[in-house]
């Protein structure tokens, strides 16, 4: 593992040190919290979270919202984001239109049994790509701590 050598942006130090901190995410009225890496600076307790372990976390909460259903357009629209799809490709894979999708995300008409499924699909698939083999066996939070 490299050694970090970032510089804190709040107050300038050096002494900035990996550990895991909290992180919430707040979708569609459910509430999902894990420990993430981040840098946390040592002089004035600047938090800096790591962009790829906040892609982790993201994904695991969409497929943890996949896995149960949860079809609200927030849900959706967090779902596609997590696995970085753009709502027009989204649309493609579906064979329906962009807009069709961001009526969906907006909450106007609710999406199709098959289109979820789809979509529920795809979020999985993805989880199981990034998290590899560690994802089953660890605690919640723990396979967040891999980093680059
Ligand atoms: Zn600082």
């Amino acid at each position: 593992m490299k050694s970090v050598k970032r510089k804190c942006s709040r107050c300038g130090s050096r002494g900035l040190h990996a550990k895991m901190r909290p992180a919430v995410r707040t979708v569609a009225g459910h509430i999902f919290k894990a420990s993430v890496t981040a840098l946390v600076c040592d002089s004035c307790g600047a938090v800096y979270f790591n962009g790829r372990a906040l892609g982790n976390f993201d994904l695991a909460v969409a497929n943890k919202l996949a896995r149960a259903g949860v079809s609200d357009g927030e849900a959706i629209k967090f779902m596609r984001k997590a696995v970085g799809l753009p709502a027009v490709m989204l649309a493609e894979l579906l064979d329906t239109s962009p807009e069709t999708v961001s009526r969906w995300e907006r909450g106007v008409s609710h999406i199709d049994r098959a289109a979820f499924a789809i979509l529920a699909g795809i979020v999985m698939c993805a989880t199981q790509l990034v998290s590899g083999r560690w994802f089953k066996s660890k605690p919640e939070g723990h396979f967040f701590a891999h980093r680059s």
